[in-house]
C-alpha cells in the first residue's frame, strides 16, 4: 500500500507539486498521465525518496518514507536506512540506465547480492527465470550495448523484479524505444501486472492505461485534477484539463 498525503515540493520559487494525494492498493496498477512538466517525475522520484517532500507524506505499507516519528516530530533517516527502504521500491526510468560493462545476467543479479546481500547461488537461478520471463533467456551473457532498446528495457525491468519490491515504479518507460520496439516493453509490463506485483506507471500509452490500469491519475500543473477508473477518467472525464489533454494524445 502506498499512501501519498498532501505531498507539496517546489524548486525556488516554482511549486511542481501542490497538495498531491493518492492511494495505490497492493496490487493493483496506477497510471499516472499528464502534460510534460506537471510533476510525474518529480512524484514518482519522491516515492523513492529521491526527492524531499516539503510539506505532507509519504508511506508505504505504513512505514513512512525517509523519516520515522519521534512523538510529536520527525527525524529523518540515515542514507543506509534509505537505501533499504529504496530496495523495497523498484524504479524502471525512461533511459534504462543498465550497468554497460556488465552482462544482462549480472545486471539483474547485481543490486539483490549488493543491496541485500543475498548469496548469488541463490540470487543467479532467479535471476535467470527473470530474464526467461521478459523473453530473454538467450541473451544472459550479452551486454547491454548488444541489445535493442526494447531488449535493455527488459532487462532492466527483470532487475527491478529482482529485488522483490513492494512496489514498482515505470516513468515513461516506452518512449525513449522506436515504435516498433513498445509493443514488447508493454506485454511484459501487462505480464508483471498481471501477476499482482503493485506498479505505478508513468505513461502516454492511453491504450495500455484502458486495458490495464485500476485507476488513472491525471496531473496537470503539480495538481491531481482527476484520478479514478480508466472508464471514469479516459471516457468521461469530468474536467476540461482532462479533456484537452486526452485530445491532444489520441
Ligand atoms: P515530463 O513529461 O516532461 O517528463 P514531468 O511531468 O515528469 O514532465 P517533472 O520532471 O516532474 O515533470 O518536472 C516538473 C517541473 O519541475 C518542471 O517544470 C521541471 O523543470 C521542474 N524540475 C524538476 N526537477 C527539478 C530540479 N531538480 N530543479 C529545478 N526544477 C526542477
Ligand atoms: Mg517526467
Amino acid at each position: 500500500l502506498v499512501e501519498v498525503h498532501g505531498v507539496h515540493k517546489s524548486f525556488g520559487t516554482l511549486e511542481v507539486l501542490h497538495d498531491v494525494s493518492l492511494t495505490v492498493e497492493p496490487g493493483s496498477v496506477t497510471v499516472i498521465l499528464g502534460p510534460s512538466g506537471s510533476g510525474k517525475s518529480t512524484l514518482l522520484r519522491a516515492i523513492n525518496h529521491l526527492e524531499k517532500v516539503d510539506q505532507g507524506f509519504i508511506a508505504l505499507d505504513g512505514e513512512l518514507i525517509g523519516y520515522v516519528r519521534k512523538g510529536r516530530t520527525l527525524r529523518e533517516l540515515s542514507e543506509r536506512e534509505i537505501l533499504r527502504q529504496r530496495t523495497q521500491i523498484g524504479f524502471v526510468f525512461q533511459s534504462f540506465n543498465l550497468f554497460p560493462h556488465l552482462t544482462a545476467l549480472e545486471n539483474v543479479v547485481e543490486a539483490p547480492v549488493s543491496a541485500q546481500r543475498r548469496r548469488r547461488e541463490d540470487v543467479e537461478p532467479e535471476a535467470r527465470e527473470l530474464l526467461a520471463r521478459v523473453g530473454l533467456a538467450d541473451k544472459a551473457d550479452v551486454r547491454p550495448r548488444q541489445l535493442s532498446g526494447g531488449q535493455q528495457q527488459r532487462v532492466a525491468i527483470a532487475r527491478a523484479l529482482a529485488l522483490r519490491p513492494t512496489v514498482l515504479l515505470f516513468d515513461e518507460p516506452t518512449s525513449a524505444l522506436d515504435p516498433e520496439l513498445v509493443g514488447e516493453v508493454l506485454e511484459v509490463i501487462k505480464d508483471v501486472a498481471r501477476t499482482g506485483t503493485t506498479l505505478v506507471v508513468v505513461t502516454h500509452e492511453i491504450g495500455f492505461a484502458r486495458e490495464v490500469a485500476d485507476t488513472v491519475v491525471f496531473m496537470d500543473a503539480g495538481v491531481v485534477v482527476e484520478q479514478g477508473p480508466p472508464d471514469q477518467v479516459l471516457d468521461a472525464p469530468q474536467h476540461e484539463r482532462t479533456r484537452s489533454f486526452l485530445q491532444k494524445v489520441l
